[in-house]
């Protein structure tokens, strides 16, 4: 058999369809956040990443980057193993308890990321409880719909955000049988947010457990960087909240928190969690010093929300088509693999601009789309340039510009900041 063949002729199928990954070869400056190194052989160049998930910055955050630097320093640079075999290093104690006291819930576990804590914990969950009948909004991300398909359970999937079409499923199944409602707060690609008390409420009555995931949402909202239920007062009526350390929080890892009954039942029975080496101490102790100043720290939410208004206004207004988002998420319609590509393409040869084109499965066809996401370090001055670059681009493309349009819900400062008032590392 030629299997060199076989996969060249896989990867030639994603060429032909507009949709092989191109990764850029990035360095991150610390202190110069957004600014990176782009390399592209022996060419190094500054450019501008708009595309981070590193949503506030944290990731070079000097209290994040001091605690990890001291973990590494003091404990070493590895965990030594799964926590079944050297047992728990203390950073990843205290960080659960943090996490806990986050989410308002009594217990939480760790995974080494967010996919992994989705993929175990939904899988594990659901196969505890017995005839478990899994109930996913049609938009849950790829790490939950993995942890669907490994619990072999009877699925159903309702339409996004949908609460009749959940209802008819949750009534069908009877109130007897167990039912897991998964669903996530941010729809990450679109930006919208689900509607959480109503979910909640239904759960209640057909007697569902709700397994949410706030991996776009944990450290960006509520007064303490709870996420979204953090926001609308609803952590309690969640019965289990899953987030990752590796997006608002800058670090790396995945957890759950819940009832301490739950955490224990993943903890002894998922395979995700029991047969892998733990996050590394400095790692954790970096996750932790990140949760604690966000539960203290509104200035970067604000600045956050501040900003991605701010370049949602400015883009709308130069007759980019910004697609309707709530949230700091801001995609930019193409509605072309190719044409994608090229503008993410030409906006970081031409202008210095870092966006990865998001095209099919990530989203439907003909959706395809640049996302976005300010973050309180894209100032005024990098939004108008971004505004420039992206004109610049869809005028070169041919792709449609309508006439100025307004985003109301997203008012132009009077004062434009050049500079955002935020601590970074290094500078
Ligand atoms: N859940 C959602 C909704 C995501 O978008 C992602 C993406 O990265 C994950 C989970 C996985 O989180 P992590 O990057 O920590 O593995």
């Amino acid at each position: 058999m030629n299997y060199d063949a076989i996969f060249e002729t896989a990867v030639a199928a994603l060429k032909a369809e507009k949709r092989y990954r191109v990764f850029a070869d990035l360095e991150r400056i610390a202190g110069r956040f957004p600014h990176a190194i782009w390399r592209r052989g022996a060419e190094a160049r500054d450019i501008v990443v708009w595309c981070s998930n590193d949503y506030l910055g944290m990731g070079q955050h000097p209290a994040v980057v001091g605690a990890m630097v001291a973990a590494a320093q003091t404990m070493g640079a590895g965990a030594g193993g799964t926590r079944n075999i050297s047992g728990t290093n203390h950073p990843l104690v205290e960080l659960e308890a943090e996490l806990a006291d986050l989410h308002g819930k009594e217990a939480a576990l760790t995974f080494t990321s967010g996919f992994v804590s989705n993929e175990a914990a939904i899988s594990t969950i659901a196969r505890i409880l017995p005839n478990c009948l899994i109930v996913s909004d049609e938009l849950n991300h790829a790490s939950m719909i993995e942890g669907i398909r490994r619990s072999g359970c009877e699925k159903k999937v309702f339409r996004h955000n949908d609460l009749a079409h959940l209802e008819e499923i949750l009534a069908a199944a009877g109130k007897d049988r167990a039912k897991l409602i998964a669903f996530e707060s941010v729809y990450s690609m679109d930006g919208d947010v689900a509607p959480i008390a109503a979910i909640a409420d239904l759960a209640d009555q057909y007697g569902a457990l709700t397994y949410i995931d706030e991996v776009h949402a944990v450290g960006m909202y509520g007064p303490r960087g709870g996420g979204i239920c953090d926001r609308e007062g609803l952590m309690h009526r969640i019965d289990v909240i899953e987030g990752t350390l590796a997006k608002a929080f800058g670090a790396l890892g995945g957890y759950i928190t819940g009832k301490a009954s739950l955490i224990d039942a993943v903890r002894s029975y998922a395979p995700g969690f029991i047969f892998t080496t733990a996050l590394p101490p400095a790692v954790a102790a970096a996750a932790t010093a990140s949760i604690r100043h966000l539960k203290a720290s509104s200035a970067e939410r604000k600045a956050h929300q501040r900003q991605a208004n701010r370049a949602k206004a400015v883009l709308a207004a130069a007759g980019l088509p910004v697609m309707p988002s709530e949230t700091h998420i801001v995609p930019v319609l193409v509605a072309d693999p190719d044409l994608c590509k090229r503008a993410s393409d030409m906006l970081l040869e031409e202008h210095g601009i870092y966006i990865q084109p998001i095209n099919y499965p990530t989203v439907p066809r003909g959706t395809e789309r640049l996302r976005i996401t300010p973050t309180p370090f894209h100032d005024d001055v990098l939004i108008a340039k971004l505004r420039d670059s992206l004109v610049s681009v869809w005028k070169a493309l041919g792709l449609p510009l309508s006439g100025p349009t307004q985003v109301t819900s997203a008012e132009e400062p009077e004062v434009p900041v050049t500079r955002v008032a935020l601590t970074r590392s290094g500078g």
